[in-house]
């Protein structure tokens, strides 16, 4: 079940989790790797 993750940092969308790992933004198509995004989300 994907489930809305962190933001998108060109649009600001939220982010879903994707097939392939990590995450994925609906409105831009950016891909976020996992590690990538742990290191945004905790700043
Ligand atoms: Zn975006």
């Amino acid at each position: 079940m994907n489930y809305p993750y962190g933001r998108c940092q060109n649009c600001g969308n939220r982010l879903y989790e994707h097939v392939d790992g990590g995450y994925r933004c609906p409105n831009c198509d950016t891909l976020y790797s996992r590690d990538a995004l742990e290191r945004v989300a905790s700043v």
